[in-house]
Order: C-alpha cells, then structure tokens, then sequence
C-alpha cells in the first residue's frame, strides 16, 4: 500500500472544500490535497444547471456548471492539488486517512484534515415509506443527475414531495425534462408563502405520503391529509426533496462526536470537531444551505486551520449548545473560551413569524430578544451571538430556545 504525507488534506471537492482548499494553498500552509471520489469537481453545483450561484460569495450571478468550474479553477491557480476518482473509506489514525482509486489502496496523513463531505436528501427508504421498488423514484440530487449529466428521461408526470425552495428547483428540472409536475405535497400545515413559480403547481399542504403503488415502474403515490382523507395521484415519477442529511460518515467511524440536532459533526466557531486536528465545514455540518454559504465557511475555515498549523493550539474543554423549543438545530454547536464573535445559524422544525429567542446556562438568563424575521423548516436565520462573550467556560450546557412568546 502506497503511503505519503502531506500538510493540509481536503475531503470533497465541493464549493466548501474547494475555497479552504483556495484559501490555503500559497499562503505558506504547505501542500494542500483535496480528494473527491466523484470523476469531477465541484460538488452540486455541477448538476444545478440553472442560475442562482455565485452571488453571495462571487458577487456575480453563475449557473451552478460554470460556478463549479469557477470554483475549481481557483484553486489550482492557488497551487491546491485536486484528485478526483478518490473515496476516502476510512482512518488509519488520528490524522491518516484511507483511500481507494483505481490506482489502488493508499493511506494518507496529514497535519491538518478538514471534512467538507457535504450533505444528501434522504431517500424514501430511509424516510419509511413502504411499496416496492418500482422505477421512477427519485431525489433531487438523482434526477438533476439524470437529467443534466446523463441526459436520461425521466417520465411523464411527476409528484413532488416538499415544499421549499429545493422542491421549487425541482419544478424547473422537472420540465426542462418534458414532465409535467401534478402537485407538491408537504405534511406542513396550513397556508404556505406562494412557491413563486412562473407557472404555478397545486401546494397539498398538511399530507403525508403513505406508499409508492406500482411494481416495474410507479404507477401513483398513496396520500392521507392531517384530517385523515386519503387519495391515490396516478404518476409514474415521485421526487423527494429536502430533508438533508449531513454525509457523516467519515466523522462517525472516526469516533468524533456527532451533534443530535444536525446530525454533523460538532463543532465550535472555528470549525474545530471533537478530534485535535480535524475540521469541519460546509453542509456536513448542516445539511443544505447556499454555495455561497458553504464557500464562505470554508473561507473562514481556511483562517482558523492555518493558525491551528501554526500553533497547533485545541481547546481541551468545550460548551455543548443544546437547542430547545421549536429549534430543530444551531451551527455551530460547541463553545471554546474566546468564542466572542460567533454567528450562529439557527433552524426551526416549524413557521414561526417574529420568534422570541432565549439563552440560558445553568438558569442564568444570557439573551433574549425576539427577531423580526419568521422561522422555519426550510431556512436558516443567521444570529450574531454577541453573548458568547459570557458563556461560562467552566458551566454547563447553554440552552437556546426558539419560541412564540416570552413564556
Ligand atoms: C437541487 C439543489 C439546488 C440548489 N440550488 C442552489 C442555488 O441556486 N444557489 C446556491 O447557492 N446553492 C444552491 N444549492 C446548494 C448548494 O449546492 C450546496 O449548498 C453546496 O453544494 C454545498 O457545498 P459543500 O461543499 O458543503 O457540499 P457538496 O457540494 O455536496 O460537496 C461535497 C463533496 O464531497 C464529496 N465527498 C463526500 N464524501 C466523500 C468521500 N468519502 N471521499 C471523497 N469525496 C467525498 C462529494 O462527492 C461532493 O462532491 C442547491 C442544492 C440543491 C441540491
């Protein structure tokens, strides 16, 4: 087996790992690797054919293609090595990975490992909806996969399963595609903003999906609404958006304490997880934010991995941030002494319009205030937590609670 060292090690060449990756090399942090297991770079955006990147952190509109390009080209011109066709499948110490490629088995060290895995939607099998197998079922990053890398046809008529604003995308790859979207289909009660769809689709709010009909190919998806009426759409194409799940993998089989509520890696506000030395950024923290976020993060990261090369300072001790309420998750999720600037993302598991926030450690009452934003399942409010400053380090959890009222 083949074995080399190198300073900083990157895994996933998205638009995080891509701009630590951009951000470190050339800057005097060593060798930079960034290992991908896809045979290209760019993470998601490769296969969101359609505008909407590149504004938040290029301050110029892209398609998703051309920003992954974009994003790649920078960081070879930084110096950062990009190997493709690499599947990280394990650690071989605290700092060495395990990697297989078509030219075989190698373990890889580093001083620095940052994961930037990304995030997935959950499939229907992990979302329990029972039926056979029949072709025709899809996640967003599967069909957007058939249709823009490998251009498949899909099918005639489709029935979308979320509501937000991947849901929408969807719409749009669905005609692209030639097939007719019937309906989005969402258990969140009542009246939802209006998709903003230029041709708009039925929203059934408040329903559930209860089984996929069909054996060779989807013929319909069984449905039944809060207030207990069923109904069976006839479709032979069902997708499932949203619902993200962190690609953890890496970080659990490496032992590093996952957060309950993201179900990611823990981290503080410098990207720092539970093992000294490793990193983590972008939707493997989250689930699915912007690339625009995701590459900012990995800026920011990038800062924070150079001064731990430098020093090689880890906090021994670190707060747990629990979530409490309507919270299903904040990021990040630890606090380390000096933790003075940190912005937390925040993300409800309901609407909330103008939610009051509280912090608390130990009783102690840390902040409240109410936002003037509504809260929600499929965005993140983003918090300055300008009372990080007095968390104490030596106390227990903090407590942040997201609520309709002062309670
Ligand atoms: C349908 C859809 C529409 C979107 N629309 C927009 C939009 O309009 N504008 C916008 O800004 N954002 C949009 N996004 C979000 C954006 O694509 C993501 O936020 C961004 O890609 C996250 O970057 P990342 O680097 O964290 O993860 P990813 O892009 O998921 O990259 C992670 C990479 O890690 C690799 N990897 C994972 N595990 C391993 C391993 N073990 N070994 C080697 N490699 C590994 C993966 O192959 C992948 O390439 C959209 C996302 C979706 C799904």
């Amino acid at each position: 087996m083949n074995r080399r060292t190198v300073d900083v090690l990157v895994v996933g060449a998205g638009p995080a790992g891509l701009a630590v990756a951009t951000a470190l090399a050339g800057t005097g942090a060593g060798s930079v690797e960034v290992l991908e297991r896809e045979q290209e770079t760019g993470g998601v955006p490769r296969h969101c054919d359609r505008g909407g990147f590149g504004l938040r952190d290029l301050r110029r509109p892209m398609s998703g293609p051309t920003y992954a390009r974009h994003r790649t080209a920078a960081a070879l011109r930084a110096g950062a090595v990009l190997r493709t066709g690499v599947m990280v499948t394990g650690w071989a110490g605290p700092l060495t990975v395990e990697t297989t490629s078509r030219t075989g088995l190698e373990q890889l060290s580093a001083r620095a490992v940052v994961l930037a895995t990304g995030a997935r939607e959950r499939p229907r099998s992990a979302r329990l909806v029972p039926g056979d197998r029949p072709a025709g079922v899809y996640t967003t990053g599967e069909l957007q996969q058939a249709v823009h890398l490998y251009g498949q046809r899909v099918g005639e008529r489709a029935l979308i399963v979320g509501a937000g604003p991947v849901a929408r995308a969807t719409v749009g790859t669905l005609r692209r595609a030639g097939v007719e979207p019937v309906a989005l289909v969402t258990e969140e009660p009542g009246l939802l903003p209006r998709p903003g769809l230029r041709r708009p689709v039925p929203v059934l709010t408040g329903t559930a999906v209860t089984a996929l009909h069909g054996r060779g190919r989807l013929t319909g998806v069984a449905l039944r609404r809060h207030d207990g009426g069923t109904a069976v759409v006839a479709c032979d194409t069902v997708v499932f958006t949203g619902d993200w799940i962190p690609e953890h993998e890496l970080a659990r089989t490496a032992g590093i304490a996952l957060d309950a509520g993201t179900r990611g890696p823990a981290v503080d506000a410098s990207f720092r997880t539970a093992r000294p030395g490793v990193f983590a950024v972008g939707n493997v923290l989250h689930g699915v934010e912007t690339a625009g976020a995701a590459a900012l993060e990995g800026r920011r990261a990038a800062v924070r991995v150079r001064r731990f090369l430098d020093d090689g300072r880890w906090p021994e001790v670190r707060v747990p941030l629990v979530t409490e309420g309507a919270l299903r998750w904040a990021a990040p999720n630890l606090f380390a002494p000096g933790d003075a600037g940190t912005r937390l993302l925040l993300r409800a598991e309901r609407r909330i319009v103008r939610p009051v926030l509280t912090v608390t450690q130990d009783g102690r009452l840390l902040h409240r205030e109410r936002l003037l934003r509504t809260a929600g399942p499929e965005r993140s409010l983003v918090v300055p937590a300008r009372w990080a400053g007095r968390v104490d380090g030596d106390g227990g959890a903090v407590r942040i609670c997201l609520g309709q009222g002062y309670g």
